[in-house]
């Protein structure tokens, strides 16, 4: 390839940073300005004109465009301005995104694979142009972030969880595909839309649903058969049946699930080396039992068991709430999901009085709603634990269960905290505390990268386990003695890195992993990871 061409080509495209050898070389002179950049020059200009846009969404849709343009500076600018960029190419802008996905569409990214394609979906697959795919992430776009029903707009999030992928995990953007399963969306307001750009009909259910995404499944194992597959933002029944259906049949895991499960177990691990107490004397009461506490519950539960505890005892160690009150045995209205989490108990709705009775170590909010962590609960909390521990999980900040000056005035700055969604830090008794963020980023693209590099063949709840554990560990002494229980978000290759390297670890000794792996794990998972360095041309 040569002149124009490469300049329209994202992966190999340079811009105004081709050397004077390359544009010899490749016929470029006269189509770019003469000055040679330097890749941070090339930076500089796009946080420029970033910061220049009105909106975030215009944000958003510039960002994006870069990514058609310039490939490597879309992620070194990425890479290095994480804080910054994260919020925009991901949640929360990601979410105004979906919404208007019909109105800011510029041009396709990724594949769709929708309920008219039944019968060829492998034909629709292997029009893909790269074949050696690693990391696809999926949506049904039936419940985008606390959204819900977005239909074909749903895109916006195996586009953007995958940005992550590349940006936190290193993985290399070429092996990476989002796909959206269009199977036809419930929301009216969409599909009233004329620029609605996905199929404008009901959603498939039940048996035609199932045998849809069997289909799709199949169809990947046989285009893509070393793909690890993340599902995302499925609905919370849709995403359980999934996962049961798949998890032992295919290289997948949902993150919503197990990915949410990671990061918060991580955070309770991290919490225990401020508070000094074992896992195994801790007691949970999470608030709210969908897909985010019921996955951490489960986590929980394996992470017991595997340090000694049997399985009943574990169990006991936590304690869900749903909106309809405590989660018990003579409750006739629980969903599948719930059933196992289920205790001989007496019924109770009252959150200050389910404390009370079940004295929990922690509490764990994931409701999506405001305000549902109130005064009486946390005075409660601290009056029984000496350091409570408390994660307040629902995003955006604006769901938070209680802020984090609310938990750190009302435990009387006892409280070890941790969110979903930022919060600024808290003076409170002459001490700055700095919230934690258990955002999935720490988790999910490690996971990906270990799941790479050991062409592991399944995914297990054990690799989450390690995944936690390597997690914790990383947090430095300094951070937990500020009260934050996770690292830095500069950090996130590092951590990517060591928990890729503990699933590799993992992977062998399950058997699941069908690499050769060298005893030097840490120098083999790092020079696994893309960088986007413009190299030497040859
Ligand atoms: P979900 O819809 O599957 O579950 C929410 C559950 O909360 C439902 O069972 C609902 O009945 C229950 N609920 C609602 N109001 C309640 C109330 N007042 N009392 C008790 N229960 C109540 O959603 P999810 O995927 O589990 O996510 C829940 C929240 O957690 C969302 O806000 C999400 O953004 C957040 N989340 C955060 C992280 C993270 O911080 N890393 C990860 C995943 C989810």
């Amino acid at each position: 390839m040569r002149g124009r061409d490469i300049l329209h080509d994202p992966m190999l495209n340079r811009g105004t940073a081709f050397t004077e050898e390359e544009r010899d070389h490749l016929g470029l002179h006269g189509l770019l300005p003469p000055r040679v950049e330097t890749q941070q020059e090339q930076v500089a200009r796009i946080i420029e004109q970033c910061d220049r846009k009105p909106s975030d969404i215009e944000r958003y849709i510039f960002l994006m465009a870069q990514q058609d343009r310039n490939e490597a500076l879309f992620y070194r600018t990425i890479i290095d301005h994480l804080r910054k960029i994260m919020p925009l190419v991901y949640t929360p802008t990601v979410g105004e995104a979906g919404q208007e996905y019909g109105h800011i569409f510029r041009s396709a990214r990724g594949l769709y694979v929708t309920a008219d394609d039944r019968g060829s979906i492998d034909r629709v697959l292997a029009n893909w142009p790269e074949r050696d795919v690693r990391v696809i992430v999926v949506s049904d776009g039936e419940r985008i972030l606390g959204l819900g029903d977005l239909g074909a707009n749903g895109m916006v999030i195996p586009i953007g969880k995958l940005v992550l992928y590349t940006a936190a995990g290193g993985i290399d953007p070429t092996k990476t595909l989002p796909i959206l399963l269009d199977v036809g969306t419930n929301n009216e307001s969409l599909r009233a839309d004329p620029m609605y750009l996905g199929l404008s009909q009901p959603r498939l259910v039940g048996a035609e649903y199932v045998e849809f995404v069997d289909e799709f499944l199949e169809a990947v194992d046989n285009v893509f058969p070393n793909s690890l597959i993340q599902f995302e933002d499925f609905s919370t029944p849709n995403a359980h049946k999934l996962l049961e259906r798949y998890r032992n049949r295919h290289c997948s895991f949902n993150d919503d699930i197990q990915g949410t499960a990671g990061v918060v177990l991580a955070g309770l691990l991290a919490a225990l080396r401020i508070t000094g107490d074992d896992l195994a004397d801790q007691r949970l009461v999470l608030l709210g039992a969908g897909a985010a506490n019921t996955g951490i519950s489960d986590l929980l539960i394996r992470a017991l068991v595997e340090g000694g505890m049997n399985e009943d005892e574990a169990r006991l160690r936590t304690w869900l709430i749903d909106s309809r009150g405590l989660v018990v045995r003579s409750r006739t209205d629980l969903e599948a999901h719930k059933l196992s989490f289920a205790h001989e108990h007496e019924p109770m709705t009252d959150l200050l009085e389910i404390i009370e009775a079940i004295k929990p170590t922690a509490l764990i909010g994931a409701t999506g709603h405001p305000g549902t962590f109130d005064r009486p609960a946390l005075e409660a909390m601290a009056r029984i634990n000496e350091r409570p521990i408390v994660f307040a999980l629902s995003n955006p900040t604006s769901k938070s269960e209680c802020t984090a000056e609310q938990a750190y005035e009302w435990t009387d700055g006892r409280v070890v905290f941790a969110t979903g969604s930022p919060f600024d830090p808290v003076e409170y008794g002459g001490k700055t505390f700095v919230p934690g963020q258990g955002n999935n980023v720490y988790v999910f693209p490690g996971v990906g990268l270990g799941v790479m590099v050991s062409k592991a063949t399944r995914v297990t709840q054990e690799m989450f386990l390690d995944a936690a554990r390597a997690l914790a560990n990383i947090v430095t002494q300094e951070r937990l003695d500020r009260g934050s229980i996770y690292p830095r978000l500069a950090e996130i290759r590092k951590v990517s890195a060591a928990i890729a390297v503990a699933v590799c670890r993992r992977a062998v000794e399950q058997g699941l992993a069908r690499a050769e792996l060298p005893e030097d794990l840490e120098s083999h998972v790092e020079a696994a990871m893309y960088s986007p360095e413009y190299t030497p041309l040859d």
